[in-house]
């Protein structure tokens, strides 16, 4: 399988999935809700297996439903986004499951329809007010953005570009520690894209300045939305050129070569490292 075959099959392609940014006059029987409640959404169980709310709207009445908002459609469903107010509780037949809590529970495609409500939740609630004049913004009916009435300044939904490096050496990778991650975890180095950099450009000054060493042939290799915080992930393989590991300290805590064999314990599978390093792992296992 061809590392694009994989990511196919690993991250959602959201094929059925349309966004619209009015609702239409009839939105059906029943719509497809993702509610948040403090950055959970909530999930009905039923018989073991999770599902997000689909409520006709008396059930949708009965939620203290705030800043509520039109998704697009999914298959045939209409989709809706909206979070409930923070000082209620949880209403009684839902469960309140965190994103990485949610992983394996629902579809992935659900999952990252997920993540992009949480991600314009945050944009909807830190753009009320005109970053240029202060009047109050208001929703654009035909694009996904915020407008004021008074200057005309247009808000889009940000996504802070960040990439995520696989280094290889021969039969070794590049695995580094930063004291942010759980005990003893590591994982491929990372780094935001600088205002005016191409992404080959932060790939080259995010390993200068992480391990200090020198990388050639930088391949595309595959992207993953992370809405903690709003980013982009752009994973690329890259291998070793020369220079010997110089760890910044303010960043990192350790960093290494490792072989398959002598792996730490490494990010889950929901992550874009993770599946730049199971890459790895099947291309070795592939060639002993
Ligand atoms: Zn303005």
């Amino acid at each position: 399988m061809t590392s694009d075959a994989k990511l196919r099959k690993k991250s959602s392609l959201l094929d059925n999935f349309t966004p619209y940014y009015s609702p239409p006059h009839d939105t059906g029987e029943f719509s497809m809700w993702f509610i948040f409640y403090k950055n959970e959404l909530l999930i009905q169980e039923k018989q073991g297996s999770y599902h997000v709310p689909l409520l006709n709207i008396v059930e949708q009445d009965k939620l203290p439903l705030i800043n509520q908002f039109y998704l697009g459609q999914y298959d045939s469903i209409h989709c809706f986004g909206a979070e409930i107010n923070p000082i209620t509780s949880i209403p009684s037949g839902y469960q309140a499951l965190g994103l990485r809590q949610l992983f394996g529970l629902i579809s992935d495609d659900l999952l990252t329809l997920a993540g992009r409500v949480i991600h314009l939740l945050y944009w909807d609630s830190t753009t009320q007010f005109c970053g240029r004049c202060g009047h109050t913004t208001l929703l654009k009916t035909d694009e996904r953005a915020k407008e004021c009435p008074q200057c005309g300044l247009i808000n889009y939904p940000q996504l802070a570009p960040a990439v995520i490096i696989l280094i290889e050496k021969d039969n070794e990778i590049l695995l580094a520690r930063s004291p942010r991650f759980k005990p003893e975890m590591y994982s491929v180095i990372a780094g935001f894209v600088e205002p005016g950099e191409t992404l080959e450009q932060t790939v080259l000054r995010e390993i200068r300045e992480e391990v200090g060493i020198q990388v050639h042939n930088i391949q595309y290799f595959g992207s993953q939305h992370w809405p903690f915080p709003q980013s982009l992930m752009i994973a690329f393989t890259a291998q070793y050129l020369s220079g010997q590991i110089t760890i910044d300290h303010r960043e990192i805590e350790d960093a290494n070569w490792f072989t398959i064999e002598n792996f730490p314990p490494i990010p889950n599978k929901m992550s874009i490292s993770r599946w730049l390093i199971d890459w790895f792992i099947e291309k070795q296992t592939n060639k002993n």
